[in-house]
């Protein structure tokens, strides 16, 4: 529990697409501060899809489920993108007025790899606007970034510590379906990511363990999202 005032107060969920074939959510996140901050995680589709996405679909974007809560593109200050996937940083060119905040090892690998050449336009910002961290990162005090490559490098996870509701842990597409948050063996060891996988995966499990968090929203999945609250509701 915190009292600073510039810890999060406020946490808002928003669907912002799907993946029609599996009725897959995707979603990204708000977290206000005390102080008054907008901090976005993830930015979700783009308003356009390029060429040949067909997998998935614009519902309700980003900048339309702020502006149900009352906030414009240029209220968020900071986005933290969790990687460059064209479902996570699909809108970020929307928030002129926001600083990005990436791991390192993800912006750089980005930078040569065709996967984000479709959304280069959005998370290509000038370098000035993009904050590199290195590994696990407090933001601000109730705010941390935890580094949880394997789904790609660099790839990140959020822990957001509420005044009423405690730790929640936003694991994105580090367990993406909680069917995955487990220490056993998946019986595929063939994708080449697996090792690095594996061992985020153990590593939220045991932060889990650690922090006594008590709830674990993971990145896509369909039955949780169901249960969970959305914009306009939040957590606080
Ligand atoms: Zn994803």
């Amino acid at each position: 529990m915190t009292t600073n005032q510039n810890a999060p107060n406020r946490l808002y969920l928003m669907q912002v697409g799907i993946m029609p074939e599996y009725e897959i959510p995707l979603v990204c996140y708000l977290v206000q501060t005390g102080d008054g901050r907008n901090i976005l995680i993830d930015s979700g589709l783009p308003e356009v899809m390029p060429e040949g996405e067909s997998e998935f679909e614009n519902e309700r974007d980003v900048v339309a489920q702020l502006a149900g809560i009352g906030l414009k593109a240029d209220d968020i200050d900071t986005v933290i993108s969790t990687h460059y996937d064209i479902d996570h940083a699909g809108r970020h060119g929307a928030f002129t007025k926001a600083h990005y905040v990436l791991q390192r090892a993800h912006h750089l690998d980005a930078a040569t790899n065709p996967r984000y050449a479709g959304t280069r336009h959005q998370w290509d910002q000038p370098i000035e606007r993009i904050r590199l961290v290195d590994g696990d990162t407090e933001l601000l005090p109730g705010l941390e970034l935890i580094e949880t490559s394997g789904h790609v490098p660099g790839h990140q996870s959020v822990l957001v510590r509420l005044p009423k509701t405690g730790a929640i842990l936003l694991t994105v597409d580090a367990v993406a379906f909680a069917a995955g948050f487990t220490r056993d063996e998946p019986a595929d060891g063939g994708n080449p990511d697996a090792k690095a996988t594996r061992v985020s995966i153990i590593k939220l499990l045991d932060l889990v363990d650690r922090e006594h968090i008590g709830l674990v929203i993971f990145g896509h999945d369909k039955e949780q999202w169901a249960t969970l609250k959305k914009a306009p509701e939040y957590y606080e």
